[in-house]
């Protein structure tokens, strides 16, 4: 946990944010500025920067933010289909240092992405 990692607080609950799903290595919210009609980040709740800081021992972990990614689309109602999206690294576009899955979806989408 790092007190300067704001997803590491808002898995924490020091910052309020629209949590959608939780298990014991995973949160899922609602992110601040949406992209589409359903927009939720996956985390670990563990600080991880990147997929680029991600080990073989993380897989489990890895997979049970995959199927978290999921769920938080089955609950979301998007049986049309959704994207998952994860920005590793300055080329990416990827803003907060701690790993994220985007779950995008409710609105057609187009490919590639920018
Ligand atoms: P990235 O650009 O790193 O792939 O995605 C970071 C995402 O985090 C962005 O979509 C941004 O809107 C979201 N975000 C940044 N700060 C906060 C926050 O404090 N709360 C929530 N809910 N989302 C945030
Ligand atoms: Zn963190």
């Amino acid at each position: 946990m790092s007190q300067s990692c704001i997803f590491c607080r808002i898995a924490a609950k020091d910052v309020p944010a629209g949590i959608v799903y939780e298990d014991a290595d995973v949160v899922a919210f609602r992110d601040l500025s949406p992209q589409a009609p359903t927009h939720v980040l996956v985390i670990p709740k563990r600080h991880v920067a990147s997929l680029s800081d991600m080990v073989e021992a993380d897989a489990a972990l890895l997979g049970s933010m995959m199927l978290a990614a999921k769920k938080v689309a089955l609950a979301a109602g998007l049986t049309g289909g959704y994207r998952v999206v994860i920005n590793s690294g300055p080329d990416a576009g990827q803003s907060v240092s701690h790993i994220h899955f985007h779950v995008l979806g409710g609105r057609p989408m187009s490919w590639p992405p920018g």
